[in-house]
């Protein structure tokens, strides 16, 4: 079982760009009504345990919040490998320094160019360590934040945005290649401009490889289908 877990992946943009290895068999919407406000930490957290996890995690203290194993759908597969998962597994250093240099911007200390730079070297050292682990456990799930990161002070920006589809077309490309495996491509939530910035919006993608005839499930859903996997897989 493979996840790829893209950040602020955005259903109208995937159709836009035509990106056709992201689409997978079958692809649509996810239903994010239920939430309040599009937070990242919230809804990967939501994700990974299936329950809508909003009012457990203040705004203040998330990029701290931290599920234990036990928690998540992770614990029905026999092994796995979480990378840089938001609320599991986050490389902290690397989203503080992400962190540090958007407010830097902001605060006129630091430009996009050395922003953006953090991120494609974060991103490419992201994309190492998921191929290396692919094929070596039950469950992979590779989190990538190119196009939730870069959106934020680029959305408006439409060449730099084409690259990050461009990318990550490329990503689920080399992954489709590469197995036979079941393998869920899903994002938090989408992204809308604001100028030449962007900001967090309700269009959450999701796909498949094979059938799972969804309709606008919610970003919750997701915990009993892989739960079904893993029983599949043991069996
Ligand atoms: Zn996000």
């Amino acid at each position: 079982m493979i996840i790829l877990a893209l950040d602020a992946l955005d259903f109208n943009m995937v159709g836009k760009y035509k990106c056709q290895n992201l689409m997978q068999t079958e692809c649509g919407q996810t239903n994010l009504s239920e939430f309040e406000l599009e937070r990242t930490v919230v809804l990967w957290a939501s994700f990974l345990t299936g329950k809508n996890m909003e009012s457990r995690i203040p705004i203040k203290t998330q990029w701290e919040f931290k599920l234990k194993p036990d928690e998540t759908f992770f614990t029905y597969f026999r092994t796995y490998q979480a990378i840089d998962v938001p609320a599991f597994s986050l490389k902290e250093g690397n989203h503080a320094e992400e962190r540090r240099l958007l407010k830097s911007y902001f605060d006129e200390n630091a430009t996009v160019e050395e922003y953006d730079a953090v991120i494609w070297r974060n991103h490419e050292e992201n994309k190492k360590d998921f191929f290396a682990s692919l094929g070596c456990f039950d469950i992979v799930m590779g989190y990538f934040d190119l196009a939730d990161a870069i959106g934020h002070l680029s959305f408006g920006i439409p060449e730099k945005i084409e690259k990050v589809y461009t990318e990550l077309e490329r990503i689920a490309y080399e992954v489709r290649s590469s197995t036979e495996d079941f393998i869920l491509i899903i994002s938090d939530h989408g992204m809308k401009p604001v100028g030449k910035y962007g900001d967090h919006s309700r269009n959450g993608f999701y796909s498949a490889n094979r059938e799972l005839r969804l309709n606008i499930p919610s970003i919750t859903d997701f915990y009993e289908i892989l739960r079904g996997v893993a029983k599949n897989e043991s069996s």
